[in-house]
């Protein structure tokens, strides 16, 4: 692929954090970004040149906005892979669509990995309320119970510990096709991120130790210690296998639990990743940078981490009221999303610190 010039327009699905940091990231290296949305509170829209607020099932608004992109790419990975599949041909979308085919289904995703040698969770599927019970039981108790689709941040996820709660929990994971997995006991979570350019060249950053609260990412830091650091090369071999057979330009992320029988797979995000938000200032060239530039044919950065220890923080709800305190600290390097509505367990922000 020639490299696209700065001055081209890079079309980004989804107008949350990731596509306002990506806008900002690409502005910086002279693109121009088109924003393509459903009405919400799209906090990209605030940072980038264009921005189209319409349904992704729109298929009049999707090709218009095609028309003005030189490239396409996504920052939420459950966008509509239908819609999508018609305007492919008219201009390159990247990551490739098949990534997203891929992640937005959790019983694939496992698959896909364990036909490449990775290991996963035990895991069985109950397509009906009536199969719970004998995937329970192939899994054992305890178990979590997660929607096939449209699952993030614990959302859709129900843990049970015994088989006399399973009739309320498939109502409450909303009454439909359930994954079910095996409890893992793990001792860390971290997550490989890579960027894979268009000639097949991936760099990896420095895996973090993610911590998480109520299922959602609350802490990264580096160094993540011995353990994580003696996963991670088995960890990024499963990463990059999966990007390679995907033939995957841009950034990815796999999610992995620690465990003493080594690094399990929990799942992909065919995107930048909150745990990587790190690298804005940690590394030399940030996880926004690195996508832009692969999926615009350019040479990658080095994805060195510049710092001895990072710790990178997740404001969530309400903690943006503490801004004028986060303002004052001089090594906190503060990254506020412009969310209109605080809500309860919503990412608004985040705070990374360096210790050199
Ligand atoms: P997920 O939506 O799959 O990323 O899950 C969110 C969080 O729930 C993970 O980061 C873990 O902390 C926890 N979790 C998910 N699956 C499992 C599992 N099979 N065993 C133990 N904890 C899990």
């Amino acid at each position: 692929m020639t490299a696209l010039p700065p001055g081209s327009t890079i079309g980004i699905l989804g107008g949350g954090q990731l596509g306002r940091m990506l806008a900002m990231a690409a502005a910086q290296l002279g693109y121009r970004c088109h924003i393509y949305a459903p009405a919400g509170d799209n906090v990209a829209c605030e940072v980038a040149a264009a921005c189209t607020v319409a349904e992704y099932h729109d298929l009049d608004a999707l090709m218009n906005f095609a028309g003005s992109c030189d490239v396409i790419t996504f920052e939420f990975e459950n966008v509509p892979v239908e819609p999508l599949k018609s305007i492919f041909g008219r201009v390159p979308i990247y990551p490739p669509i098949t990534a997203l085919e891929v992640a937005q289904d959790r019983v694939a995703e496992k698959e896909f990995v364990r036909k490449l040698g990775g290991e996963t969770a035990a895991f069985a599927v109950a397509r009906s309320e009536i199969e719970v019970e004998g995937a329970v039981s192939a899994v054992g108790t305890p178990a979590i119970l997660k929607t096939i689709r449209m699952g993030y941040d614990g959302k859709g996820q129900v843990r049970v510990s015994a088989h006399s709660e399973l009739a309320s929990a498939w109502r409450r994971a909303g009454g439909q096709p359930l994954i079910a997995e095996a409890m893992v006991r793990f001792d860390a979570e971290f997550s490989v991120i890579l960027v894979r350019g268009t000639d097949g060249e991936i760099r990896y950053w420095d895996s973090t130790r993610n911590v998480h609260e109520d299922g959602i990412l609350a802490t990264c830091c580096l160094p993540a210690g011995p353990l994580i650091e003696s996963q991670q090369v088995a960890a990024r071999k499963m990463a990059g296998d999966v990007a390679d057979e995907l033939e995957y330009v841009g950034v990815f992320t796999a999610e992995f639990f620690a465990s003493a029988e080594g690094p399990l797979f929990n799942e992909i995000a065919p995107r930048v990743h909150n745990s990587g938000h790190w690298t804005i200032e940690g590394a030399e060239t940030s996880q926004f940078e690195n996508h832009i530039r692969a999926i615009c044919g350019l040479p990658l950065g080095s994805t060195a981490t510049i710092a001895d220890r990072v710790e990178m923080q997740n404001l969530i709800g309400d903690d943006g009221e503490r801004w004028a305190q986060l303002f004052s600290d001089p090594a906190a390097n503060v990254h506020l999303y412009g969310k209109a509505e605080a809500r309860t367990g919503r990412k608004i922000g985040h705070v990374t610190r360096l210790y050199r």
